[in-house]
């Protein structure tokens, strides 16, 4: 299997418009973070993880062939804005959107014209399903399985596919989801910034949390400016813990 990170930023990217900290201005491309997304590719299966107002830019970095599905992790405009951009994916073939009922409802209240009667022409040919957690789906030879992960107060998912976790925007792990993830080989996990946060955890949290699940391998995603430089960062983690970046690629 392999992961492709697409986005490993906060829902403002990295550099924040109008910021001029050090990590806004630095120089590293591991330091330019577009918003959080990953593509799972396993033979010829293709699933992209989250859709979010990046993805135009982010289309260029990855073969343009038909994909499988698109797994989102929830609602907020950093995970979904780029969905109406998978038309020129869907010319190839329509795709199969899974997401929880928060998200659906609002989908559907927010692209109405890419559902239903009022459909318009050459909008994105795409199917939404909503998928509750602790639900097994089958996409190509890959078994998916959703689980509850709390974003602040809202319940949000998480995905496992085959031997690999994501966790994005998450505070708390119910006890629940960590017998989901027994196991994993690779977990990719949100770690905001070194301050605590009142909706998505810090790097502290998520070091233990990740020591909990003890992933043979851990990127950490989803990290806003005050995350601090990719590499000073990167030097004070645990051997198997590592800070992702756009570009990298995972192959287990
Ligand atoms: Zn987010
Ligand atoms: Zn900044």
């Amino acid at each position: 299997m392999k992961v492709q990170v697409l986005g490993s930023g906060t829902s403002i990217g990295v550099p924040e418009i109008g910021c001029r900290c050090p990590v806004c201005t630095s120089s590293n491309p591991r330091d330019k973070r577009m918003r959080c997304s990953s593509l799972i590719t396993d033979g010829d299966v293709r699933i992209l993880l989250d859709c979010g107002p990046d993805f135009y830019q982010q289309a260029f970095h990855f073969d343009y062939k038909p994909l499988d599905a698109v797994l989102i992790t929830h609602v907020h405009y950093d995970h979904v804005g780029g969905i109406d951009d998978l038309r020129s994916f869907t010319r190839l073939s329509p795709i199969d959107i899974y997401a929880d009922r928060n998200t659906t409802k609002a989908l559907y209240e927010r692209i109405p014209y890419c559902f239903g009667k009022t459909k318009y022409p050459g909008a994105p040919q795409i199917q939404l399903h909503e998928l509750a957690p602790n639900r097994i789906l089958r996409i190509g030879h890959l078994e998916v399985k959703s689980f509850r992960v709390m974003h602040g107060k809202m319940p949000i998912l998480g995905y496992r596919i085959g031997n690999l976790g994501y966790i994005t925007d998450m505070l708390t792990l119910p006890e629940e989801s960590y017998k989901s993830l027994e196991g994993i080989e690779v977990l990719f996990i949100n770690a905001l910034r070194s301050k605590p946060h009142l909706t998505h955890q810090n790097l502290e949290h998520a070091l233990a949390v990740a020591n909990r699940i003890r992933a043979k391998e851990t990127y950490l995603i989803h990290m806003s400016h005050d995350f601090g430089l990719h590499n000073e960062v990167e030097m004070t983690l645990p051997s198997n813990v590592h800070v992702a970046y756009d570009g990298l690629v995972v192959e287990f």
